[in-house]
């Protein structure tokens, strides 16, 4: 991956839209950084008896709107711009779909990798442990991101109600199904990103049935991003992934890809490395591959100026967070080559997350359908209202999802006097 701050990234593009809209310098000065930033060492017991201090953050960018609200991350690279520039991306994503949520996010510098099942609870309930007075479910409300799932929730919510006596299901979301979790929520994200692909696509005059799209990363947004497409009629033709032992790969086939399939494979072995009847191409050859869409559903900077100008598919739609940077951007601006920006394109997962949380604050129960159709209608409402922006100030989606975004956000600062 490239290295470009993503803190930078967000403040550089956060800037430029107050400027647009000719905003007093303290609203830049404001939403440039996290109202708060928890740096905690959590010491864990290893299996060999010895302890080992993991560093972990937690960051609360805005909470103007409501709660703060974000992922918690658990990876090497994990470090503290990164979470201050996720949780900023999670305050203007709420804002864009109109969510009453302010950004938040989290993480632990570790590879999961080299954890016992054991060790991964203990530190799971060790980041609890050191934050549960700053998070809770009017406060802050934690969900998974990379390397996080619903059985890491799960501990993570055991440890909160035992710390707090506070029994409450609703201070995290994206948990199992049975304790507290909502149906739709595993494939939300995955779904969002699909219908802004397809609309994008429509509006670019590309039906999808003849579409052929690439996709980086085929975890959670990446697989289920594949799943919807094809349903949709979209042609899954490359997926690029990462191996611990063989790296970066990249699996091609012209004809397509049978998704179930490819899930169903990924699930049992971890890996697409020895899928059959594929071929191998180079991470190179995958950026310029002849493909009408590249959607990143990895990690953050993967698109720099090189890949950029590599590029040869029409339109990029973020489903990770931050994977083109500013540079990047503007090239592929100049080569009119389309971006759906991050905070609009995978905000379904917080989408449903606040329809898990709806659920749990009320004790009501949704169908798989009530929720994805409810993130369907959002993210629709947010694309079409970003639309009207890009189209009314000539800027790229981005400008105008962030223009959109800051505006929101800018009218209940003032409403409130807090700027
Ligand atoms: P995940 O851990 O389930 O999947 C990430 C996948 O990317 C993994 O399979 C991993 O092997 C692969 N990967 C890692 N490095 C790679 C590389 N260099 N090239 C190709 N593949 C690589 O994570 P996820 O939940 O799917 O999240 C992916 C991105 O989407 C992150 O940026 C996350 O913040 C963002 N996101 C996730 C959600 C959600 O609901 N899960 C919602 C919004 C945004």
């Amino acid at each position: 991956m490239n290295s470009f701050n993503p803190l930078e990234n967000v403040q550089k593009i956060l800037k430029k839209s107050c400027e647009i809209l000719n905003l007093d310098e303290s609203v830049y000065d404001l939403l440039k950084e996290p109202e708060r930033t928890i740096e905690i060492n959590i010491p864990v017991k290893m299996d060999n008896g010895k302890f080992r201090i993991f560093k972990g953050f937690r960051s609360q960018h805005c909470d103007v709107m409501g709660p703060y609200k974000g992922g918690i991350r658990f990876h090497p690279t994990v470090n503290g711009d990164e979470v201050k520039a996720l949780s900023a991306w999670m305050s203007l994503k709420c804002s864009a779909t109109h969510l009453p949520f302010g950004g938040g996010k989290g993480g632990i510098i570790v590879d999961v990798n080299e954890l016992s099942d054991n060790e991964l609870e203990r530190l799971s309930r060790g980041y609890v442990k050191e934050l549960y007075k700053y998070i809770g479910d009017r406060y802050d409300i934690p969900a998974p991101d990379v390397n996080t799932n619903e059985k890491i929730m799960a501990w993570m919510l055991d440890e909160y109600i035992k710390l707090t006596g506070n029994n409450t299901l609703a201070t995290f979301t994206g948990k199992a199904l049975g304790f507290g979790g909502s149906y739709g929520r595993k494939e939300a994200t995955g779904v969002g990103v699909a219908v802004i692909t397809r609309e994008s696509l429509k509006k670019l005059g590309i039906n999808i049935r003849e579409s052929k799209i690439a996709i980086q990363g085929f975890g959670n947004v990446g697989s289920n991003t594949a799943k919807h497409l094809e349903r949709m009629g979209g042609n899954i033709v490359s997926i690029s992934e990462y191996d611990k032992e063989k790296g970066v790969y990249t699996i091609y086939n012209e004809d397509g890809f049978d998704i179930a399939d490819l899930i169903e494979h990924f699930e049992k072995n971890n890996t697409l490395f020895d899928y059959k009847d594929v071929k191998h191409i180079s991470i190179d050859q995958f950026y310029s591959l002849d493909v009408d869409v590249i959607i990143p559903c990895a990690l953050e900077n993967s698109i720099g100026e090189e890949e950029a100008n590599k590029i040869r598919a029409k339109l990029i739609v973020e489903g990770a967070n931050g994977p083109v940077n500013y540079y990047a951007d503007s090239i592929l601006k100049d080569r009119n080559i389309i971006v759906i920006p991050d905070i609009l394109a995978n905000s379904g997962g917080v989408i449903a997350s606040y329809f898990e949380w709806v659920q749990n604050i009320s004790a009501i129960d949704m169908t798989e359908d009530d929720v994805l159709n409810k993130v369907e209608y959002k993210m629709l409402f947010a694309y079409n209202e970003i639309l009207k922006i890009q189209q009314e100030y000539d800027v790229t989606m981005r400008l105008a999802s962030y223009i959109y975004s800051v505006l929101r956000l800018y009218k209940i600062l003032k409403l409130r006097s807090r700027i």
